[in-house]
């Protein structure tokens, strides 16, 4: 689960980490009054949407030469105005996609001077199975073409869950950074703060960039991206509040309801598999009868007739869906308990494109013969390449 940068903010000063003062707005009337809050006398207005590269980011239906999702703004009125223009817009970032993301709330935050902009993220590392610090000097542009083209100016190293954040992690970030005398300090502390509210928070990502340097030689967060493990929110109900239901994916958003592994993706070819790993591989065969899958969907293995209900529906209700694939094998998961769920769901909301069914293992006799007799126009399939190879000839002919 991902937040605003303004939430993550809130959270990072109740670790005592050094962020701006700021207020968030959703109202343009809200904007000035929130901005004289704020002492000046820069007063910066940031589009709050869960993505990244705001500041090069544009509007749509933007004026010529009119700027991003950041703007430095010199007075408490330029601030409003500013906030004014910005809200309600779609900003289209390189991380939003070419559909961009509405901006439904503003982060008026108090400027910053800065000195040095670094870039700054702590992440589980899923091949040491630790949490890893990742720390540059090129900060405050895309990360992603620094490791491509210099990835000499990244350091990374993780950190043994058992010793825990110690002080010579600080100063290995602070030595890559260029830091010196007191700052070194300083940035042992922040390291040590970041990686407490990681841990505590089950954080799956925190992202600092730009992580800045001022003239008066203090650091600063002036930027803040978070994601949470979604399998640790149980736990967390302070967190969990914070959740923006406006900026997910309305079928992911009901998908979740439901307890169903879905992500949506660009594709024709609707699926609904058990099991993650054979989620993977339908999504694979697809490709290569030469589709693009619409979904990664795992129905999972205790699912019962009404979840099977609700996941066809989520498929159904996407209008790239051209075809639908759906791809069981039986262990816990029965066939008939499937086969039910698909004949309820297509007699509910009906089906207007090929269904290519394949099943296999327990009760699969009973789950072919509810598809065979519910008069559903079904086409069978014995294995999996049979059933990729009928879906895919079924939508492209
Ligand atoms: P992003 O584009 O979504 O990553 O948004 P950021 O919060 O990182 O802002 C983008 C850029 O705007 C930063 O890299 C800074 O160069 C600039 N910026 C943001 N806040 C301030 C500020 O307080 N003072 C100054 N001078 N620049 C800022
Ligand atoms: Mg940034």
């Amino acid at each position: 689960m991902n937040i605003h940068e303004y939430q993550a903010k809130a959270i990072l000063r109740d670790y005592g980490c050094p962020v701006s003062d700021g207020r968030a707005v959703t109202k343009a009337e809200e904007a000035k009054t929130a901005a004289g809050e704020l002492d000046g006398p820069l007063w910066v207005v940031k589009a709050q949407i869960h993505a990244g590269g705001r500041g090069k980011g544009s509007f749509k239906e933007a004026d010529a030469g009119e700027k991003g999702g950041v703007r430095l703004t010199k007075s408490v009125e330029e601030a409003a105005e500013e906030a004014k223009k910005m809200l309600g817009r779609t900003l289209v970032t390189h991380q939003t996609g070419p559909a961009g993301k509405q901006v439904n709330r503003i982060y008026i935050e108090d400027g910053s001077d800065i000195e040095s902009e670094f870039y700054l993220a702590l992440l589980v590392d899923r091949v040491t199975s630790q949490i890893s610090f990742v720390c540059s000097t090129e900060g405050g542009m895309d990360i992603e073409e620094v490791a491509a083209s210099t990835p000499e100016k990244i350091l990374s190293f993780s950190v043994d869950p058992a010793a825990g954040y110690q002080p010579y992690h600080g100063r290995r970030v602070a030595f890559m950074l260029g830091l010196e005398g007191k700052q070194v300090k300083a940035c042992v502390d922040l390291m040590g703060k970041l990686y407490k509210a990681f841990v505590e928070k089950d954080m799956e990502m925190l992202e600092i960039n730009p992580l800045i340097l001022m003239p008066d030689g203090n650091l600063k967060c002036l930027d803040a991206k978070v994601g949470f493990d979604g399998n640790a929110l149980y736990r967390h109900a302070d967190i969990l509040a914070l959740r923006d239901e406006t900026e997910e994916d309305p079928k992911e958003l009901a998908a979740s309801k439901y307890d169903l592994n879905y992500i949506a993706l660009d594709g024709e070819i609707g699926c609904m598999v058990n099991g993650a790993g054979l989620a993977m591989a339908t999504m694979d065969i697809i490709k290569l009868y030469g589709a693009e899958p619409a979904n990664f969907l795992d129905v999972g293995g205790g699912a019962t007739k009404e979840k099977v209900t609700e996941a066809f529906k989520i498929i159904t209700s996407d209008d790239n869906v051209k075809g639908i694939l759906v791809n069981i094998f039986g262990g816990i998961m029965r066939c008939d308990v499937i086969a039910e769920g698909v004949v309820a769901a297509v007699k509910e909301v009906g089906l207007q494109v090929p269904l290519v069914v394949r099943l296999e293992g327990t009760n699969v006799e009973k789950g072919k013969e509810i598809i065979n007799t519910s008069g559903l126009n079904v086409i069978a399939a014995d294995d999996l390449s049979d059933g990729a190879e009928k879906i895919v000839k079924a939508v492209k002919g």
